[in-house]
């Protein structure tokens, strides 16, 4: 038996500022980690494409990621034992699949336009200087986040009658709207917890003797079934000195906003005698 720490953790907001998309006050807390051998799981909203922009920054290689709200979860080292999960293979690695296809949920989308006369917009559907404008990225960061396989982000115009209208229309079609740090999220059953859920289980079932203690980060509502299913729940400080109100026991509430609140509760959680 050996004791070991999972981290989960979200992006926006969370491990980058939420503005600038800077990482470089959580270096040290991410060098620290590598040191423990203990894996840094990223776990957020953007794709596949964006996450492995920034998991080539932190020096990520091996560890699993989860893209899209938990639409996918990517595992690119063969040692994990996936035995009784379907998966597939695409760019280099085993995918569970847990989210529906966004083309679907734009078809979706299309009929509730039709039906509601509800004016929403898809970040796929927009240019780049759009996406540029709401979201603050970089021009080629933007082109990698309206690669999307199993979620749509919108921005919804119109008042909260309209919106009502909205939320009853998505049910209909059985998908589901969260939301992150600028933008809802249209999407499937998935959520960040799920996968969390079934990453943990892949760990436990790869590791038979090991007891995983697994701590979660995250700034927004769409974080909050991540914090649900981890041992200690990390709510990040926002840039207007506030977190998101969460009802959890043993949930840590940073003192300090994004990025370097992140590395403080890193260093405060986690102790090194636990990871021999
Ligand atoms: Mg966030």
């Amino acid at each position: 038996m050996y004791l070991s720490y999972l981290i989960f953790s979200d992006l926006d907001g969370t491990l980058l500022d939420e503005d600038t998309y800077d990482f470089s006050e959580a270096q040290d807390a991410i060098s620290f980690l590598k040191r423990m051998n203990i894996p840094l799981i990223l776990c957020s909203s953007k794709t596949r494409e964006e996450i492995e922009l920034y998991r080539s920054q932190m020096g990520l290689k091996k560890e699993p990621f989860i893209v899209e709200n938990g639409g996918a979860i990517y595992i690119p080292d063969e040692k994990f034992n996936l035995n009784g999960i379907s998966y597939q293979v695409k760019h280099g690695c085993r995918v569970i699949e847990l989210g529906i296809p966004s083309s679907f949920i734009k078809k979706c989308l299309d009929e509730i336009r039709k039906e509601t006369a509800i004016e929403v917009k898809c970040l796929s559907k927009m240019d780049i200087d759009e996406i540029v404008s709401f979201s603050n990225l970089p021009p080629e960061q933007a082109k990698l986040a309206r690669q999307r396989e199993y979620s749509e982000p919108i921005v919804f115009k119109g008042n909260e009658e309209k919106f009502n209208q909205f939320k009853k229309a998505i049910r209909e079609y059985k998908l589901h709207l969260t939301k992150g740090g600028r933008f809802y999220t249209l999407m499937g059953g998935n959520d960040k917890g799920k996968a969390v859920f079934l990453l943990k289980t892949i760990y436990q079932q790869t590791y038979p003797k090991g007891n995983f203690i697994t701590i979660g980060f995250g700034d927004s509502p769409n974080d909050l079934p991540l914090l649900k299913t981890v041992d200690r729940p990390v709510v990040v400080k926002k840039k207007n000195g506030s977190h998101m109100k969460v009802d959890l026991p043993n949930v840590y509430f940073t003192k300090f906003v994004g990025p370097r609140g992140w590395a403080e509760a890193i260093l405060n959680l986690v102790k090194e005698e636990n990871n021999d």
